[in-house]
């Protein structure tokens, strides 16, 4: 069975000890891509040199919002120079977090408008990063990023993890979602009730990873082999295979990303 993992940090340092059987047991159950996220200049520059490593893993670079206040011209100039590289497949984890606030909002707003832009210099698609902003993210994507990206595919909302309304907001304005192991929590009405009207060519699948490990894993470290957990849970949500939500999502992941 083919899948792909849409977001994973496999350069965070719990993946030190043993990053190449870690991504070993992913391939050889099936994963056919990993794509490998970028939270700062140091993380995007070692999701760049992961990709280079491994022919089945692509890069996204970006700086966090927790990170926002690093972002100086300096960064972005280096972010630029990355960005071109040529298994950089997307700009992200880029967005608001006004749940941790770990910078300020308003510089949150600005890292988040210089890396829209960003995005459109280099005509790659987002991963957002939306936590407790969700008004100021529409209006941000409304103003300064979707007039410019009409009749592509602009982007995923990662760890979706909101209601139907939000869903709909989102898949509105074209983006993919990408679910991951919260959806295997007890209590997380709101999200089933959401990934129930979420089309299935809009799901992007993904763990996360180091973080946010699926119900039978929890508290202890996630890993991109069970994204599988992931796509089990949204195949009973929506009463499908777990073959088909595992085809369908390496489709879109695959169109997003524009991946061979
Ligand atoms: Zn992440």
């Amino acid at each position: 069975m083919n899948f792909i993992d849409s977001h994973c940090h496999l350069d965070s340092p719990k993946f030190h000890a043993d990053l190449e059987q870690t991504v070993e047991r992913a391939f050889s159950a099936g994963a056919v891509a990993l794509i490998n996220i970028g939270v700062d200049l140091a993380t995007s520059k070692s999701s760049v040199g992961l990709a280079s490593r491994y022919r089945l893993i692509y890069a996204s670079i970006g700086v966090h919002p927790h990170d926002a206040k690093t972002l100086s011209n300096d960064v972005i100039e280096k972010m630029r120079r990355l960005g071109r590289e040529q298994k950089v497949v997307a700009v992200g984890e880029i967005g608001l977090d006004y749940y941790r606030n770990l910078s300020n909002q308003a510089i949150q707003r600005q890292a988040f408008i210089e890396q829209l832009n960003l995005a459109k210099e280099l005509n790659k698609p987002i991963i957002v990063h939306c936590r407790e902003a969700y008004s100021d993210v529409l209006d941000i994507l409304d103003e300064q990023y979707l007039p410019h990206v009409s009749g592509k595919p602009p982007g995923v909302i990662h760890s979706f993890s909101v209601g139907v309304r939000y869903a709909q907001e989102f898949l509105k304005r074209g983006f993919y979602l990408g679910i991951n192991g919260m959806v295997t929590y007890p209590n997380n009405t709101q999200l089933v009730e959401a990934v129930k009207i979420i089309p299935m060519d809009k799901i992007l699948i993904e763990t996360d990873a180091p973080l946010l490990a699926p119900l039978i894993h929890r508290g202890k470290r996630n890993e991109p082999l069970y994204v599988l957990e992931v796509a089990q849970q949204i195949a009973k949500i929506k009463n499908l295979s777990v073959e088909e939500v595992c085809q369908t999502s390496t489709n879109n992941t695959r169109q997003l990303f524009n991946l061979q």
